[in-house]
């Protein structure tokens, strides 16, 4: 029986794999599946109106205007018919049936799938301060949302507070002072990016952003929004103080869109559960990217989530692979970048459990990496503007955690790659 063949006879419509999300991860796990060889129907949902497209650039080069929505698609247009891959967008997933399989939509459609793939991504956290729905408060998640502000910055925005330290938060923190808006950071901790980085590389951030004229507000809570005529006029902190402000960025982490999965018995609290093959505990369900709950390699066999193009990319062909018959577990080297002013940041493996750094370079040259260690032995790599020890201790990372002599890692004389 070919798959086609197989195809569940429920639902007014079905396809044989059906990918929910078109996001980085849905996008790829239908190419990779076309790439594998797989005959059978493809459809892709995903409740945005706009084809697949990539998201860092929309707190990067798109906010900036430097590239166009054409130039941050993830195929042009025309790829997904070529490719007979259905594109059913602007209509989200609201339930599953797993023992039907079938989906409904918010359109009321009934789709019915063999496999089916959730890549729904997540959502960006909601504020929960009084005054959170005065209008040109911004989340930064999907297109709408940059050019909601990019919009208002064209009416004139020019003064944001940017609620949030982390890399979306500072990323368009950079990108409003590159379009000469006043800006204040408001983080919750007593420094910034405190759930992704060490303090060498949160400090020097700090600092870049201060030179360019950037304030900051750190260890400091929202307490609410205020304004006029439903306008957002200033943020109040909870010292008391109001920052005046005619926008607001708000980048405060994401919440793993899964509840329809959840609704329908899959294992989670914190997303959806994967095993290695990005199965979920629910027969012929997959999920993968920024939802997925799975136990990395890279860091001790810890069950987290990662949100980052890499493990979207990377979880959806070790989804098109199992569902191709070809089973290899997600084994892949989590690696990630950051865009602000001219620095380039870019990340290799996980720093989770580390108890030590090393620091390669000097900070005040604008070219440094930060090695993180356990028990003696390098588990990630934060590298700014350096190339090489970015792709040299990826190499390292991949070959495993060997004990470094830590004086010979700091010297930055002596390459990577010699130590492997
Ligand atoms: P997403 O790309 O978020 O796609 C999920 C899609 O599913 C969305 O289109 C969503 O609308 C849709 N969806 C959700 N629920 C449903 C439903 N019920 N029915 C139908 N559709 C649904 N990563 C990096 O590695 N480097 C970076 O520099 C970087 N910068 C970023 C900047 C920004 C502004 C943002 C928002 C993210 C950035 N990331 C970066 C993270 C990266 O974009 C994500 O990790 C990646 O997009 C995750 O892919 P995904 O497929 O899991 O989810």
């Amino acid at each position: 029986m070919s798959e086609r063949e197989q195809s569940p006879r429920a639902g007014s419509t079905s396809a044989d794999v059906v990918i929910v999300g078109t996001g980085h991860g849905g996008a790829q796990a239908a190419i990779a599946l076309r790439q594998r060889g797989h005959e059978g129907s493809i459809m892709l949902i995903g409740r945005e109106t706009a084809p697949p497209y990539e998201r860092p650039p929309l707190s990067k080069e798109y906010l900036a205007g430097d590239k166009s929505f054409d130039r941050i698609m993830i195929r042009p247009k025309s790829f997904w018919a070529d490719k007979g891959i259905e594109l059913r967008l602007g209509a989200g997933v609201i339930a599953i049936d797993p023992r039907a399989h079938t989906l409904t939509l918010s359109d009321d459609a009934t789709i019915g799938y063999r496999k089916l793939i959730w890549a729904g991504g997540a959502d960006p956290r909601r504020l929960g301060v009084p005054g959170a729905s005065f209008k040109r408060i911004f989340y930064v998640r999907d297109k709408r949302d940059a050019d909601a502000m990019i919009r208002a910055l064209e009416a004139g925005a020019r003064r944001a507070v940017v609620i949030g330290g982390g890399y979306i938060g500072l990323e368009a923190t950079a990108v409003l002072r590159g379009l000469d808006c006043e800006v204040t950071v408001v983080e919750m901790q007593d420094r910034l990016l405190p759930r992704v980085a060490g303090r060498d590389l949160a400090s020097f951030y700090e600092a870049q952003h201060r030179e360019r004229g950037v304030d900051f507000r750190l260890g400091t809570e929202v307490a609410q929004i205020v304004g006029e005529d439903g306008a957002v006029g200033g943020v109040t902190l909870g010292d008391g103080e109001t920052l005046p402000c005619d926008m607001v960025v708000v980048g405060i982490g994401i919440v793993p869109a899964v509840a329809p999965l959840i609704a329908a018995g899959a294992a989670g609290s914190n997303g959806v559960d994967v095993d290695v093959y990005c199965r979920t505990t629910l027969d012929d369900i997959y999920a993968i990217g920024d939802c997925a709950a799975h136990a990395n390699p890279f860091a001790d066999s810890a069950v987290l989530r990662l949100e980052s193009v890499q493990n979207a990319h990377d979880m959806a062909n070790t989804a098109a692979r199992a569902i191709m018959g070809e089973k290899e577990p997600y084994h892949a080297l989590p690696w990630f970048w950051s865009n602000q002013y001219d620095l380039k940041l870019q990340t290799a493996g996980l720093n989770v459990g580390y108890d030590a750094t090393v620091l390669r370079g000097d900070p005040a040259d604008r070219r440094f990496t930060v090695v993180y260690l356990r028990e003696g032995r390098p588990i990630a790599f934060d590298c700014v503007n350096m190339m090489k020890d970015y792709v040299q201790g990826r190499k390292m990372l991949e070959k495993g955690p060997e004990r470094v002599d830590i004086e010979l890692l700091a010297d930055t004389d002596i390459q990577l790659k010699e130590l492997i």
